[in-house]
């Protein structure tokens, strides 16, 4: 029995009021609320355990470190990874890119070809361009339809030799358009290239299988499964790990350091140079417990529901559009109402305690394809209602009176 009012009692900040109206959070794609589970394991962190961990031999250290390590035990196990050094602790989803972009400049050859999509997050886009300017790499894209799905014979014609590196996002952020990543992997794989996915926007609703899905890389952000922000994990094959150079030096990743020469330890600690977001580790690992403990089935199918019920019934509102309506989605819905600036609605909704967010939702060339500034985007999360969807059709109807 899936008890949505029991799972909300758990998020505090669900109770509260703004501009006195009972908060409705439709921004869930953007960062997703906190269960006192998690919330509690942050606070017991600074209560009873706050040390630097992996070099102390006092006992708080040995705690911490314990603490830690186990959260990434957690993560290995949720994901399915074949080893706990696999997944690096990151501060997200972009730093996670950040460091294999850099990594892969020193491994670049002539000629190489990377393939990105047309649905990316920017930040899926930038590091990459950035090393194409550092290494002559070519940049090649896959279309979008106009179901905001992707153009999957165009990804097959632009496969070669050449192909160094595919990445593409799992689930587009502003979309909702879930992509096909078994066929890219297996097709990429096929031409020896590897493949980098962007899990950001789909773990808060699809448990992946690292090792069945034998993708390369997959990297994800913590605060979009409940957990806290600034910490996230890469997940890399050890083997590619192995080659990939560290991206910061500093303590913690070294075996030995002299002024002549510095040998660096093995993974994971390679690339968690410094003192990371400890409290936030362990809090990433509490949050999949949590999301766990509601099980992956439950969301989909509740989420599901909602998806569908705010579709029929947005879909009634006049001059309203939505973006992206692949057979395949998250609880995501982009749109438009005729005549009236996303932000403009945005503004009269957030007066009304809802949330949405608006603008090019960090994807810009998506919105260069539908030829439009922006959208307004309404997410779900397993803690939301049909009811708060309805105040929501409440809500853009008061809008598009005083507006049109
Ligand atoms: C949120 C998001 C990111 C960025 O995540 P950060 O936590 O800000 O690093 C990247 N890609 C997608 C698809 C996202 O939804």
């Amino acid at each position: 029995m899936f008890d949505v009012n029991k799972i909300r009692s758990d998020f505090p900040i669900l109770s509260r009021q703004v501009n006195g109206q009972p908060l409705i959070y439709f921004d869930n794609a953007a960062t997703s609320q906190t269960p006192n589970q998690v919330i509690d394991v942050i606070t017991d962190y600074y209560k009873r355990l706050n040390s630097n961990i992996h070099r102390g031999v006092h006992k708080l250290s040995q705690e911490a470190t314990e603490a830690y390590e186990g959260a990434r035990k957690t993560i290995k196990e949720h994901f399915n990874a074949a080893h706990a050094h696999e997944i690096i602790l990151t501060a997200g989803t972009t730093e996670s890119i950040n460091l294999v972009a850099s990594g892969y400049t020193s491994l670049m050859k002539t000629g190489d070809e990377l393939i990105i999509s047309a649905l990316e997050h920017h930040s899926n886009i930038v590091p990459w361009q950035m090393l194409c300017e550092r290494t002559g790499a070519q940049l090649r894209v896959i279309p979008m339809t106009q179901l905001g799905t992707l153009d999957m014979d165009v990804f097959e014609s632009l496969l070669s030799d050449k192909t160094r590196l595919v990445f593409v996002n799992h689930v587009s952020n502003a979309l909702g358009t879930v992509n096909p990543i078994e066929e890219i992997i297996t097709k990429a794989h096929a031409v020896g290239a590897e493949v980098l996915i962007d899990g950001a926007q789909a773990c808060p609703h699809i448990k992946p299988d690292l090792l069945d899905l034998d993708v390369d890389y997959y990297v994800t952000s913590a605060h979009k499964i409940c957990g806290p922000t600034g910490v996230g994990m890469l997940y890399g094959k050890e083997n590619l790990l192995n080659k990939l150079p560290p991206y910061q030096g500093g303590g913690e990743m070294i075996a030995t350091v002299t002024f002549e020469k510095t040998t660096y330890t093995g993974l994971p600690h390679k690339f968690e140079a410094g003192t990371p977001n400890i409290s936030g580790g362990i809090a990433f690992g509490a949050a999949l417990d949590y999301m766990n403990s509601i099980g992956y089935g439950a969301i989909a199918s509740y989420e599901a529901e909602l998806l569908d019920y705010a579709t029929t019934v947005l879909k009634e509102l006049p001059g309203l559009k939505i973006y992206g309506e692949a057979p395949e989605k998250t609880a995501v819905i982009s749109f438009n109402v005729k005549g009236i600036h996303p932000y403009d609605i945005g503004s009269i909704l957030d007066q009304m305690g809802i949330a949405v967010r608006t603008g090019h939702h960090c994807a810009q060339p998506i919105m260069d394809y539908f030829e439009i500034p922006g959208t307004i985007r309404a997410s779900f999360s397993f803690y939301n209602t049909k009811e708060e969807i309805d105040r929501l059709i409440e809500g853009l109807r008061k809008a598009m009176a005083m507006l049109q």
